[in-house]
């Protein structure tokens, strides 16, 4: 018998465990999806005391999510009470601890609990964490991010520093911002949702601009009390919204980005040369803020205020290189001093790392560190030689970048799932991918990504040590038709 999504389920289930590590939007989507299918013995462990992942984490001025909010939702978990058709940081957060809570995951989660090593032994997973806890599972779901350990930048002078200093991501809350004099390091996505959230509230606001970027306009209204009377009466309305919402993303976005030369692509490359046209009038601010490369080569920055925000009085784009920090501020190449009471290091994430520093040691003794030695590789994302019943959500080389991140975990934990059922019915006891299926899968990755934008000039967390960008190179479609149905071929079973 076939589900619907073309799964045949295990008939007679061995009674597998699953240790889930993170409990961020994808460690919350496996537990659901894993008591859905009748795995019931799971534990979810927590480095942090909450759930929430990237959203607990980042809770600087202005975090939103620049995909929109119904389609940054589960599909099995719409919600009509998104504020804004792309809703904040909070909400975002409120929305996966609220789903956690009605699923009963929170007695199902061990908080406070970061596991440092995950060893294969005699065919099952030990675990251990920093607590000196241990635990066994026979499967292992890394859960663990992607964007979550911060780069901080090598500038001279950082320790010197009088005022507060923070990474982004590490905002320290109890810092007085009103009245301020706020300097941002970094115009990525978090730099820009800063500066426009913070630039009314401060005496001064000083963005340091290593390199422009191209912004794509974007507005953001509230959804109104009758909109979302309408979406709770018709939930129908929303799961069409999702569906359309990610066609949308998918057709004019995502498959635009992988081809460099395709029509959606100028599209998005006229709206952001168009709106910096448009909305910065002062003609030397608007050359500082033209990029010289193309539009979406880093990931695109949307955002409906920034310039705005950039042309107000009491802001000032400093494109001088920075020299180095002292005590008052930061000094730049020309000498100038910008004295500074706050300085944010919006300066973005080691993309590298995924469930580092965890150490894994995988089918006799080999370890993640060598697997990955000279950088992160897996198979479709999910699987990597030699680790045996562990997989990834949203590990190397998946679709990361302007997408909804939650529509590509559930494609890859139904992937996941039909593995895990060939374990439960006793198919087979150890499930990965071959060395073969993932070195030709890395090949064609690598080639497809010369066609891409990404490759088009300029330097981005999605590109590797060699230039090539780690990310999914192909259409978004290719992407579903792939998790549809592991190949039977690409992996290597025992038992
Ligand atoms: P990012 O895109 O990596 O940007 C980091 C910024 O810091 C860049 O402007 C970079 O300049 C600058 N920088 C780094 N080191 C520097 C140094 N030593 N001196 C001067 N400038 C330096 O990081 P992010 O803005 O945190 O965003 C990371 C990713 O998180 C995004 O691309 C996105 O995928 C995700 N995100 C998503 C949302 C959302 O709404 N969905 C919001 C925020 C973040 P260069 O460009 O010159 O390297």
């Amino acid at each position: 018998m076939e589900t619907e999504e073309g799964r045949t389920p295990a008939t007679t289930k061995r009674d597998l465990r699953f240790a889930i590590i993170g409990a961020g939007m994808a460690g919350i989507l496996s537990a659901i999806r894993l008591e859905e299918n009748g795995f019931h013995d799971y534990t979810l462990y927590e480095k942090a005391d909450r759930a929430g992942g990237t959203w607990r984490e980042n809770t600087y001025p202005g975090v939103a999510c620049d995909v929109p909010s119904h389609l940054y939702s589960y599909s099995f978990a719409p919600n009509p009470e998104w504020s804004h058709r792309f809703s904040p940081g909070d909400e975002i957060e409120a929305y996966f601890e609220r789903i956690a809570r009605e699923h009963g995951l929170e007695a199902r989660t061990r908080f406070g609990e970061e596991i440092e090593r995950c060893e294969f032994v005699d065919g099952r997973w030990h675990l251990r964490a920093k607590s000196g806890l241990t635990d066994e599972a026979d499967v292992v779901i890394a859960a663990t991010g992607v964007l979550h350990h911060p780069a901080i930048p090598d500038i001279e002078g950082l320790e010197d520093f009088g005022g507060a200093l923070f990474h982004s991501a590490r905002w320290d809350h109890g810092v007085a911002l009103d009245g301020q004099r706020i300097g941002v390091i970094g115009t990525g996505s978090t730099g820009v949702q800063i500066v426009s959230a913070l630039v009314s509230r401060v005496r001064k606001l000083s963005l340091f601009q290593r390199t422009a970027q191209w912004i794509m306009p974007q507005e953001n209204p509230p959804y109104s009390e009758q909109e979302k009377a309408g979406f709770r009466a018709h939930p129908e309305e929303l799961q069409r919204l999702h569906a359309d919402i990610s066609k949308l993303f998918a057709e004019g976005f995502a498959n635009a980005v992988v081809d460099a030369d395709s029509p959606q692509m100028k599209a998005i490359e006229e709206a952001c040369r168009d709106n910096l046209e448009r909305s910065v009038t002062d003609p030397v601010l608007r050359e500082k803020l033209r990029p010289n490369y193309r539009a979406a080569c880093k990931r695109l920055v949307i955002s409906p205020d920034f310039y705005d925000a950039i042309q107000s009085p009491n802001a000032e784009l400093v494109t001088e290189s920075i020299e180095r920090v002292e005590a008052g501020g930061v000094r730049t190449s020309d000498g100038r001093l910008h004295e500074l009471d706050v300085l944010v290091m919006a300066t973005g994430f080691r993309a590298d790392r995924f469930m580092r520093p965890m150490q894994v040691v995988g089918r006799g003794g080999r370890s993640l560190d060598e697997a990955w030695a000279e950088r992160p590789v897996a198979y479709l994302s999910i699987s990597i030689p030699h680790f045996p019943n562990f997989f990834m959500l949203n590990g190397p080389n998946g679709p990361v970048g302007n997408f909804s991140l939650i529509e590509v975990a559930e494609l890859q934990f139904d992937y996941i799932l039909q593995l895990v059922d060939e374990l439960a019915s006793g198919a087979c006891r150890e499930v990965c991918a071959s060395e073969e299926a993932t070195r030709a899968f890395d090949a064609e990755r690598v080639e497809a990504a010369r066609k891409t934008v990404w490759t088009t000039g300029c330097h981005s967390w999605y590109l590797d040590d060699r230039g090539i960008p780690a990310t999914w190179p192909w259409p978004f479609d290719r992407f579903r038709e792939e998790m549809a149905r592991p190949r039977p071929e690409a992996f290597e079973r025992l038992g």
